[in-house]
């Protein structure tokens, strides 16, 4: 299949849950694109839509004018960027990279100082949504870096997000995902601590998962979590071991810019609890398992 030669070539890196769904979304787009994954078989399937598989990130993104990854974190970032066969040996100068997954900032901007000594412009472009908006384009991106990259960005993530917001220099973004995000871990651990006094304290289960559903505190999230449970089903569309990961990048962060996340210390000690019990590759919903489970 080919793309259209209009639009910009894309390389994308991570073929994960939200890259896999990206990388569908831009073939639908008509974007002649280059997939890499660590793990190859995951990107079959993508050269069976007409993608080219690349060997590595550095070949994937020689190939491309724009290169998004999409990875797990901070050392899978540093593994498809850095190093003789990453992307940045394969960018040609000029192109614009952005780097969508939850990363620290301080990461983030490291690798924009990389970026630069390549002549490159980069931009840090997290996202909320989750599995479903990644493979529609509804996902919020949030930009960090300068305005002329945004501007040059714009048309890429608009076909991937709902939403394309620029929020500031290089990091801004990284750090508006992670405010985010941790607050969402807060809200599951407490959530998650609630259901389980609801056990022990020998009130009805259904009754008071009525009352907790439909309060003040039933946010999509928390509504999320309820669906999971009810449909026992923890297939992750975010995985536990990701939310765990994101609030210690933002305690590490608050605490740089003497913020200290009081709330945030014991939810990630609730997360690192169910991590325990080997729930990391579910998803975060588990949550209520792991502290259900002493
Ligand atoms: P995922 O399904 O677990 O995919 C992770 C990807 O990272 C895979 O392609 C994996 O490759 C790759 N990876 C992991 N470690 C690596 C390493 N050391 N070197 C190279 N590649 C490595 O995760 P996801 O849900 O797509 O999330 C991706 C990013 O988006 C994360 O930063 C996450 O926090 C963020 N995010 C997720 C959601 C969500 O709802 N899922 C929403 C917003 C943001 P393999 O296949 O080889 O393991």
């Amino acid at each position: 299949m080919k793309g259209d030669m209009s639009k910009p070539r894309v390389a994308v890196l991570g073929l994960g849950i939200m890259g896999g769904g990206m990388a569908n979304r831009l073939l639908s787009m008509g974007h002649t694109i280059s997939v890499y994954n660590r793990s190859r078989g995951k990107a079959a399937g993508f050269g069976d839509a007409g993608a080219f598989v690349a060997n590595t990130p550095r070949e994937a993104a020689a190939r491309s004018e724009v290169v998004i990854a999409m990875v797990a974190d901070d050392a899978a970032s540093r593994n498809v960027w850095l190093g003789e066969e990453g992307a940045l040996a394969g960018a040609a100068p000029g192109s614009l990279l952005l780097e969508s997954s939850t990363l620290s900032v301080a990461w983030v901007k490291e690798l924009c100082a990389e970026a630069s000594r390549k002549g490159c412009e980069f931009l840090d472009a997290p996202v909320t949504g989750t599995k479903p908006h990644a493979a529609s384009g509804e996902l919020f991106f949030m930009v960090g870096g300068s305005a002329e990259g945004f501007t040059r960005a714009r048309s890429v993530l608009s076909a991937l997000g709902r939403e394309v917001l620029h929020l500031g220099p290089t990091g801004s973004g990284a750090l508006i995902k992670l405010i985010n995000n941790f607050v969402c871990g807060v809200e599951a651990a407490a959530f998650a601590e609630a259901l389980a006094l609801v056990t022990a304290g020998g009130l009805d289960r259904e009754k008071s998962i009525s009352v907790l559903g439909n309060s003040a505190l039933a946010s999509p999230l928390i509504k999320r979590m309820l669906t999971s449970m009810a449909a026992n089903d923890f297939t992750p569309n975010f995985a536990l071991k990701l939310m765990t990961k994101d609030i210690g990048y933002a305690i590490k962060e608050a605490d740089s810019a003497g913020v200290p996340l009081r709330t945030a210390v014991p939810a990630a000690e609730v997360f690192r609890h169910a991590l325990g019990k080997g729930l990391g590759e579910q998803d975060f919903s588990a949550v209520i398992k792991g502290v259900a489970e002493k």
